[in-house]
Order: C-alpha cells, then structure tokens, then sequence
C-alpha cells in the first residue's frame, strides 16, 4: 500500500545552515514552509552534524520529512537530541525486529467500513482519517502504512462516503478526525468537511481532531483556521508532544489561539525509549503542558509498526513511569497509559494495582490492602464488605 515517493518532484528550495538560522517561521505562510521541508537525510547532514548516513531502502518503507521550524528545534551536534530521535532515521529501521513486518498492527484496515475511512471500533464513536500525511514524518508512527504517501489527501469520494456513513448512523455520538494530520488540510476544505459533517449528522454531540501542526509548524494555526474550528464548534483538539524541547514561545501563542477559540486542549504522548523514558523528563512535560492549560489525556506505548521497534519501552518501565507521576505530580497533569491491543483489540489501560484484595478465611468477605504512591501499605477494614440494608419487600 506504500508508494514509492518520487524525489525528484519535490520542491527543492532548501534552506542551507546559515539561512536556516536565519529563517523566521512567521516570516511567510505555512503552506510555503511546508514546502522547503527536507525530505532526504542527505540534505539533513547540510545542517545538522553527525546525521547517520542510512541506506536508501529506509526510503521504501517510510519517508521522511522534516519542516524547518523543527530542524531549528534539533540540536546541531547531538544525535540523541530527543528531537533529532523523532525525526531523523537510523540504521535500527532496517534491522530485523523480532516479530514479523506489521504495516496495520492494529487491525485498523479491517475495522474500516468498505469506501470510507471512518474506523469504527467503539460503541458510539469513530475515527475518521482525513488526511494522509503530516508536516513531519515521525520515525515511529503507528500508521506508516498510509501517511507516507505524498499526495496529502485522502479521496474525495471516500469523505464524503465517510460523512454519509457518519450521517447514517444515528447510535455515532462522537466523531474524531485524524490522519495523518487533518490540519494539513486548507481552510476551505476544513470549512466544507466539518460544515457536512454539522449539517448531516446533526447527532453528533462531541468533534474532536487530533493534529500535531501545532508542534511541528505552530504558523499553520491563525485566527482563520481558528475561526472555521470555532464555527463548527470542535470541542477539542489533541495535540501530541514527546518531549518538552518541543514547547516553544510559538507554540504557546498558537496554543493559546486554539483555546480562546473556545477549545478545550489535550496532550497525547508515545512512549519512546531515548526520548521520554524517564520520570524526570515525563514530568517536566506534563507540568509545562498543564502550565498552557493542556491536560495530558493519553500516554501511548510505541506500536509495534515495522521499523520502529527500537522505541519500545517495555510494559513493566511503562507502569514504574507511571508511578513516578501519579501522586508525585499535579493529579491533572497525570495521563492515562495505554497499549494498544493487536489486532483490533483496542485500547487497554497500563495501570499499577494500588489495591489488592483477598478472601477472608471466614468467607464473610474480603480484606483490601492499599498502597500509596510512597509506598506504604494498610489494610482497609471493611472496604471488602457490603453494608447496603437488606432490602425489604413491599
Ligand atoms: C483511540 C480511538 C478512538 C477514541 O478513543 P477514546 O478513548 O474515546 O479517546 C476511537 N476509535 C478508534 C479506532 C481509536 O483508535
Ligand atoms: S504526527 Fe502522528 S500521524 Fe503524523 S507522522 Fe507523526 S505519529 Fe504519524
């Protein structure tokens, strides 16, 4: 399903070191930087040091693609710049993983109803992929199999069979618009698809959009874009941070933009070895993104998507990481850990057993050991007793 992107046709008006240190991001429009992204790591290595030299057949599997706003953000000399790490690829991606090539590990193909592609896992929910590419490519991203495509837009047939399903199904509540990146979509577009989806499926209380523009080309919010999202009333947007290098003053005046537009802001993050796999850094991150009035809602294990299987963290980090926050941290400032089950199985939650419960000898009910985020352990009598009265009949 991958196709193979031709080089040749893409915009070559790079920026070199110097005019990239230079180059302001709000000096022009953002469709005009989305064009001077560096889509080779070859012309990476003229701006960055210490860019691995990888084989051209990274390039048969995923793409890459970077905006020079987020090449300023990456450390000239570092290779282990926990941005460099996101974006840049690295001999690990042609190495054989121990479980075989998954292009669509999660089963999303096989949940997509037939010439749409609305995703429909959930009860009362969709995931509606609009768009199928993003302003940087992320070397671990779960749906490699769609937004390396260079064409940008998913057809327009299937949207608007997509906005018919939508409107069909009167049981969908709550409709979730990603991708690829749905920002990467005009304003006009954007207008026309959420405008259908308003008119034609007046039932649908909650819109929501992931989107990671804000992060990687924050000038592709503006009070326009802000103001179609505000017309059609989108509830909320997600967007998706890794790591708190990422939070710049640009960024934060975007962000702000988007909430006084009326929407509510979340964060999602991948757990990524290298990049965040430390309480310190998950921390620092959370608190920065409450500080801008984002709540951080998921904190997702990395998929196991081909060629991205050097970022796993294992299950068992996962929940020391989560223990590392909860308690220690605002309590909003505290996500949810999440896998994603294989196959379709859907979202599970990573969490730590804080209390325990075990049968009394008697049979007459349970005991319920607590621990707390310190550590400490008490038992909680009668928390595994029921004292509801014994209802009376009439
Ligand atoms: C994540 C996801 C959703 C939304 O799940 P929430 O837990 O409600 O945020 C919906 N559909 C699919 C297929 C998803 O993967
Ligand atoms: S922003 Fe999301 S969808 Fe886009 S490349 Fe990154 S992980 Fe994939």
């Amino acid at each position: 399903m991958l196709q193979k992107v031709d080089f040749a046709t893409s915009p070559k008006k790079l920026l070199t070191y110097e005019a990239l240190q230079a180059y302001d991001p709000e000096s022009e429009d953002w469709q005009k930087q989305f064009a001077r992204r560096y889509t080779h790591h070859s012309d990476l290595m003229g701006v960055l040091n210490h860019v691995e030299d990888v084989n051209e057949t990274v390039y048969k599997k995923f793409a890459i693609a970077v905006t020079p706003y987020m090449a300023q953000l990456m450390d000239r000399d570092d290779p282990n710049c926990p941005i460099r790490l996101q974006y840049l690829p690295s001999f690990h991606e042609e190495t054989k993983p121990g479980f075989a090539t998954m292009l669509d590990q999660l089963g999303e193909e096989g949940d997509t109803i037939p010439g749409t592609s609305v995703v429909h896992r959930y009860p009362r929910r969709v995931l509606f992929l609009v768009s199928n590419t993003c302003a940087t490519l992320c070397r671990f991203c779960t749906r490699k199999r769609m937004v390396s495509q260079p064409t940008g837009s998913v057809h327009k047939d299937e949207i608007e069979a997509s906005i018919d399903y939508i409107a069909d199904n009167k049981n969908i509540e709550d409709v979730l618009l990603s991708g690829g990146d749905p920002l990467t979509f005009t304003d006009e577009r954007l207008d026309y698809i959420l405008g259908e989806l308003r008119r034609r499926a007046p039932h649908v209380r909650f819109l929501r959009m992931g989107s990671r523009m804000v992060v990687q080309l924050p000038t592709r919010i503006t009070p326009e874009l802000c103001a179609v999202l505000e017309k059609h009333r989108v509830q909320m947007v997600n967007i998706h941070i890794n790591h708190h290098k990422e939070i710049t003053p640009l960024l934060r005046q975007r962000v702000k933009m988007l909430q006084k537009a009326g929407i509510m802001m979340g964060l999602q993050t991948v757990c990524l070895k290298g990049v965040n796999d430390s309480v310190e850094v998950m921390r620092e991150l959370f608190m920065q993104t409450i500080e801008m009035g984002v709540r951080p809602y998921y904190v997702y294990s990395t998929d196991m998507v081909e060629g991205a299987h050097h970022f796993i963290v294992p299950h068992r980090r996962m929940l020391e990481l989560y223990e590392g926050l909860r308690g220690w941290i605002s309590g909003p400032a505290v996500p949810t850990f999440i896998v994603d089950g294989l196959g379709g199985l859907g979202k599970l939650p990573i969490i730590p057993t804080y209390v325990r419960e075990e049968p009394l000898p008697d049979g007459s009910g349970t005991t319920v050991k607590c621990r707390n985020y310190k550590g400490m352990t008490v038992e909680m009598p009668g928390l595994g007793q029921d004292f509801s009265l014994p209802t009376t009949s009439n």
